[in-house]
């Protein structure tokens, strides 16, 4: 075998699904966009669905590959004991259309979940498959420009009292029911008989929310359903801003999107971290398949209070290290220069300016928007550069 580098230079997917921003990635990023497509998503990692390739004595390789050919070595053998791969993806994400609502499940239940459908021969590629694999899917969202989110229900009055004043005829006993119960119990009924309104009662539910949003269309929470109402007209998850946090993140804010916790990406830029899986339960905004019963079943019906939805940093000089409560992943943001160490495989994005890695002899300079692959063997290294840039590893 031939001897690790120290770092090498990363190309990474661009996926260009449609709800993406044109624009973003190329302002922030200077990464061309000469079709104009949507530049919705970079992917850094070893996804089989948007492998990186490193760039290898003269050549781009798969990072899969190179990872497969020396495991010990490039993802450090706890890792390799542990996961079995490269337990992240790293990926810029820029929003412009709002993505699905949706919930992944827990380490557990992705285990039985996956197990069931299995059993029952599911083809992995099947429409109404909610398992892909039997994998939990921790996130974190770090945004780079105001990032408009929803994140966890809201406290049970405030959500009573939007629907109260929202006052739509069609689901009236419904609020009433949850008003009585005030507990998860009863906001699992609400949640559930919600997504499950079908035909006319549906319809008319929604022209009347959207009659009211329309009337208060100065109204931040309303004017926020117009526009999600262009998106997505006629889909029951235009009530789920009623029902979940609002959030904007200012750039430099984070937030962890827990299992169990209904959440979605509105629209803005941002680094997002998660577990190497795909598995998504949805609950709204989506054309896509939504199997209610199992989204209630993997949903924790606790409220989050506002004041608990952005990730506390943990600063030292020049760096900020959000904790999370997973394994998978670790991600810190560093600004200026830096001596580091491998304890995992790491990628390095620098964000706003170059940065240059060295270590020893070795040196090398990428531009913002792109990154670096840091093999867990390779110990103490630094990163230099005049912005800030971002460290993934586990
Ligand atoms: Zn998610």
């Amino acid at each position: 075998m031939t001897q690790l580098a120290p770092f090498y230079a990363m190309n990474n997917v661009i996926q260009d699904y449609a709800w993406g921003s044109t624009t973003s990635v190329n302002e922030l990023f200077g990464i061309a966009n000469p079709e104009g497509k949507p530049q919705a998503e970079i992917w850094m990692g070893a996804h089989p669905n948007g492998c990186s390739q490193i760039w290898v004595d003269g050549e781009w390789q798969s990072l899969a590959t190179m990872i497969a050919n020396a495991p010990d070595a490039m993802i450090g053998a706890a890792t390799q004991a542990t996961f079995g791969e490269l337990p992240y993806l790293f990926k810029v994400l820029a929003a412009d259309k709002a993505l699905s609502i949706q919930v992944h499940p827990s380490k557990a239940q992705a285990e039985t979940g996956f197990a069931k459908e299995e059993a029952a021969g599911l083809a992995a590629s099947a429409a109404n498959r909610n398992y892909k694999d039997p994998n939990h899917k921790p996130e974190l969202v770090f945004a780079l420009t105001p990032y408009l989110a929803m994140n966890g229900f809201r406290e049970l009055p405030e959500m009573i009292a939007l629907f109260e004043q929202v006052n739509v005829a069609e689901i009236e006993e419904l609020v009433a029911a949850l008003k009585q119960g005030s507990d998860a119990k009863a906001l699992a009924a609400f949640f559930h008989a919600m997504l499950s309104l079908d035909g006319e009662r549906k319809d008319g539910a929604l022209a009347a929310l959207m009659s009211y949003a329309n009337a208060h269309a100065d109204d931040k929470l309303c004017a926020l359903l117009i526009d999600l109402e262009t998106q997505y007209p006629g889909d029951i998850g235009l009530f789920a801003p009623l029902m979940l946090n609002v959030v904007m993140l200012a750039p430099g804010e984070a937030m962890f999107l827990d299992a169990c916790t209904p959440h979605a990406y509105i629209k803005g830029t941002g680094l997002e971290i998660m577990a190497n899986s795909d598995n998504v339960l949805r609950a709204g905004l989506t054309p896509k398949f939504m199997d209610v019963e199992e989204l209630v079943a993997c949903t924790r019906f606790e409220s989050m209070p506002v004041g608990e939805i952005l990730t506390q940093p943990l600063m030292e000089a020049g760096i900020s290290h959000f904790p999370v409560p997973v394994n998978d992943f670790k991600i810190s943001v560093y600004q200026g220069e830096h001596a580091l160490r491998t304890d995992s495989a790491e990628i390095l994005l620098a964000i706003d300016a170059p940065m240059t890695l060295r270590c020893g002899e070795a040196m090398l300079t990428v531009e913002k928007g792109h990154s670096a692959f840091v093999p867990a063997a390779t110990g103490e290294f630094s990163v230099d550069s005049a912005g800030r840039f971002a460290r993934a590893y586990n």
